[in-house]
């Protein structure tokens, strides 16, 4: 008889399901489209950048006639999976954005700004409660090696107007009380965490009441250029449209050229049962950050509402892009995440977890939106946020609408949303090096050799990794 590990033992009774979704307040799902519709704008893909979308074009033109097409349920994708850990950054960072586009951070910063504005602003207007938390997003330095990237991430959130601190070691602790954070940067102001699902729904009823028409459990399954407009077909029904926005993430439906630009990454979290007081009294975390790390397999993590930890962060890559995993249903794939969870949180040795699950993160090499034009801009794909699109994906539904709708928006003209990323290469070599790289991130911080050319190379392709000097 085998002895089970405390991380098998904390996943016997766990749920692999999101902990987001497994709630009473989700919503009936629309009917199914089983009819011929028309309207000006179909958008395909019910998340946060199709709900996003809808309600901006409603809200631009009420007359505007705007359908949804869902291949399941509102939510069902990234958006009812995400830490939803919220940052102002529409270019997945400030880090990535000043990488990407050096000479438009100003402008970029400036949107994204405007941007959380515009969410909060929408929460209350349509009167959306997502368990909101504004306390911030904290950066914690594990081990002393990091303190360098805490002071470095500190000025950039400085030079761009944040409000950002520093803090030491016993600073950083005093806000979370982990033995291996070293330093933190805590910036205050407009970030926090939501209920991702909560949001999602606020957003469905919000689109509803707009006169958006949801039909759900209806995939789009060709499409067909009407030159001008577009013809979408759906199991029993389909959609003639003006204008079509694939809002379908790292599922790329829509065209099959999407995914040369788009891999779909498996990103994986745990979550626990509620801590008791005396718990919370041992970790702390009384402001309620939501938090990432410095290690190169990132890790993030969060309180919910009724004090339970999310902990998040380890990729994984399916062949073909697999966008639904069985084997990230069972405990085995969250056994290494488990390893990260108790160093973090070596106080909570005996908890157990209720919820796991993994999401699709639509990677690009950018990791930031890009909108793919097809049917001569008739139709576009609007995605590529990667693991930061909770409040970005508003901002990339707006500026998605305007590049659809061809208008002369400043914002079409930045580089981000008038150029494209990089090539990702194709089936095998795409699974073959999703499966060396994520080896070589998951060993880098231990061990060297040939990892580190191979992730120099991978950083030559476009990706965001550096290999340590
Ligand atoms: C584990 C995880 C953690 C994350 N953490 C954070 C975080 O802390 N902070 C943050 O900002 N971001 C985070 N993200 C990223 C964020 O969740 C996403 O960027 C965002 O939800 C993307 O929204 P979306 O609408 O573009 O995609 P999705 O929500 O994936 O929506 C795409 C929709 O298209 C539908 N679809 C697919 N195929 C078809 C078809 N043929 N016909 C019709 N519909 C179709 C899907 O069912 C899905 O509902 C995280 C993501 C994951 C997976």
């Amino acid at each position: 008889m085998t002895t089970k590990t405390a991380a098998e033992k904390a996943l016997l009774k766990t749920k692999f399901f999101p902990f987001w979704l497994d709630n009473e307040a989700a919503p009936e799902p629309e009917a199914p489209l089983e009819e011929n519709v028309q309207c000006d704008l179909l958008i395909v893909g019910a998340g946060f950048t199709g709900l996003w979308a809808a309600i901006h074009a409603k809200e631009a033109n009420p007359q505007c006639d705007v359908v949804i097409i869902e291949s399941e349920c509102v939510a069902i994708g990234a958006s009812g999976r995400p830490a939803a850990i919220l940052s102002t950054s529409v270019m997945h960072g400030l880090d990535n954005s000043e990488r990407l586009f050096p000479t438009e951070m100003d402008e970029l910063e400036r949107l994204g700004k405007e941007n959380m504005d515009g969410f909060k602003k929408a929460l209350v207007r349509y009167n959306i409660d997502c368990d909101i938390e504004w306390g911030g997003e904290l950066t914690v330095a594990i081990g002393d090696g990091a303190i360098e990237d805490i002071n470095g991430e500190y000025e950039i959130y400085k030079k761009y107007g944040h409000d950002a601190h520093f803090l030491d070691k016993a600073a950083v602790q005093k806000e979370l009380n982990s033995p291996i954070f070293s330093a933190g940067m805590w910036s205050k102001k407009r970030s926090g965490t939501v209920h991702p699902a909560k949001l999602a729904w606020g957003l469905k009823r919000a689109a509803l009441e707009l006169g958006v028409r949801i039909y759900e459990y209806s995939p789009l399954l060709k499409s067909k250029h009407l030159k001008p407009g577009v013809l979408v077909t759906t199991p029993k029904g389909s959609v003639k449209a003006n204008k079509v926005l694939l809002a379908t993430n790292a599922f790329a439906a829509g065209s099959k050229k999407i995914k040369r630009r788009v891999s779909a990454i498996r990103d994986r979290i745990v979550v626990t049962e509620p801590l008791t007081d005396e718990q919370m009294a041992v970790i702390g975390w009384k402001n309620r950050q939501g938090i990432y790390d410095t290690r190169t397999q990132l890790n993030y993590m969060r309180l919910t509402s009724d004090n339970r930890i999310l902990f998040g962060g380890r990729l994984g890559y399916f062949f073909n892009d697999n966008t639904d995993p069985v084997a990230d249903k069972s405990a085995k794939n969250f056994l290494p995440l488990m390893t990260q969870f108790y160093k973090t949180f070596p106080s909570l040795a005996n908890i157990k977890i209720s919820h796991a699950w993994s999401g699709p993160i639509a990677l690009t090499t950018r990791m930031a939106v890009h909108y793919q034009h097809y049917y001569n801009g008739d139709m576009i794909y609007a995605g590529g946020y990667s693991g930061f699109g909770v409040t970005a994906s508003r901002f990339g539904a707006r500026v998605g609408l305007e590049v659809l709708n061809k208008t002369d928006a400043p914002e079409t003209k930045l580089e981000f949303a008038s150029s494209l990323p990089g090539y990702i290469p194709p089936e095998p070599f795409r699974w073959l090096g999703a499966q060396l790289t994520m080896y070589a991130l998951d060993t880098l911080d231990e061990k060297r050799g040939w990892r580190v050319p191979w992730v120099r190379l991978v950083e030559k392709m476009g990706f965001p990794v550096t290999p340590p000097v």
